[in-house]
């Protein structure tokens, strides 16, 4: 089902843990930066938040930090549809049919599952580490997507929902728009600064090698100056052989814009320690702007006004959406 109307962009992030420097750079400010050219949705996954068992205070305060974040990173809730997934109840319904679309086989082939499958506590691997895939689907199906920024961790979840909307719709009938995914060419696989072979990862916790959008200024520094690196002192973009400093690179270059080729010749015969200030004098210029607007925007009472009205405005696209879904499958 191809919409005639604007094109539709939609986002959304887990509120587990503090925002991380490669959210920011992998996701959000893609989002940002197209938000006026689109339709644009972007929303709090708290419902992916819930796969694991969390402390319920602890998980009603990430949901409100990840709104202020996500206004303090330059979401516009006058351009962009901003809401709580747990507010628009169709996520479930919607969520629900999609998994009657999966194959386990499809499932167990994904490679978040695959990872985060192997630290499995004594009760066993979670049901949600395995079905959030086809959740995931129908929180982009539900409102005619057609593109969605992401991490490359994630493009294979959006691969798997391209596959099943277009399995649903040859079974019952044109119902769903077949998204695109957007990676960003620099910054799409943040690592993390003390083991670069390993994604930066907001779930890890305080983490000498993981740049938390509200980390204190010096912090960030600190951690900047002792990312790992390696014996050479070339700056030199090299993903397998230097991974340190190619992750540096990336880092300055989606922070700054300047592309890789052109940090490489400035830094040419300049050692880490100069190279290393300076991607830590424009992310502590980044993380420093966006820790400043985060104090504007922490008050409840705004945050909440702007996910309640956001929530009406999603509900009144996701309930069409269901409601074809709905009697394309004979249940209405
Ligand atoms: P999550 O942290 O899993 O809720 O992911 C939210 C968004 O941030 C998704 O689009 C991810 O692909 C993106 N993302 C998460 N971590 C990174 C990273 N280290 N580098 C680039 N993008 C990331």
């Amino acid at each position: 089902m191809k919409n005639n109307e604007q094109k539709v962009m939609l986002t959304g992030v887990r509120p587990s843990g503090n925002l991380t420097l490669g959210n920011y750079l992998g996701a959000i400010k893609n989002f940002v930066m197209r938000q006026n050219q689109y339709k644009s949705y972007i929303f709090v996954a708290d419902l992916h938040a819930i796969t694991s068992p969390r402390d319920p205070a602890e998980l009603k305060t990430a949901i409100n930090d990840c709104m202020a974040m996500y206004l303090a990173c330059g979401v516009d809730p006058e351009q962009t549809i901003m809401f709580r997934q747990s507010d628009v109840l169709e996520h479930g319904i919607m969520g629900f049919i999609m998994t009657f679309q999966t194959h386990m086989g499809e499932l167990s082939r994904m490679t978040q599952f695959k990872l985060k499958s192997q630290n499995v506590g004594k009760n066993g691997i979670d049901t949600g580490l395995f079905v959030y895939p086809p959740l995931m689907s129908a929180d982009i199906l539900l409102y005619n997507t057609d593109v969605v920024p992401v991490g490359l961790d994630q493009q294979q979840h959006v691969e798997l929902t391209r596959d099943l909307a277009g399995r649903f719709n040859k079974r019952y009938g044109d119902t769903f728009n077949e998204p695109d995914v957007y990676i960003a060419p620099v910054g799409n696989k943040i690592l993390n600064l003390q083991n670069p072979t390993e994604k930066m990862n907001k779930s890890d916790g305080p983490n000498p090698g993981t740049i938390f959008l509200m980390d204190d200024l010096k912090l960030v520094r600190k951690k900047i100056m002792s990312a790992v690196t390696d014996n050479e002192s070339v700056i030199r973009f090299d993903e397998s052989a230097k991974p340190g400093i190619s992750n540096l690179i990336s880092i300055l270059a989606a922070t700054t814009g300047e592309s890789i080729e052109a940090i490489e010749k400035r830094f040419a015969g300049h050692g880490y320690g100069d190279f290393k200030r300076e991607v830590a004098d424009a992310v502590c210029g980044l993380i420093g702007n966006i820790q400043t607007k985060y104090q504007r925007f922490k008050n409840p009472d705004v945050l909440d006004a702007i996910l309640t009205r956001g929530a009406e405005r999603a509900r009144i696209v996701a309930a069409e959406t269901l409601n074809r879904a709905r009697v394309a499958l004979g249940l209405k």
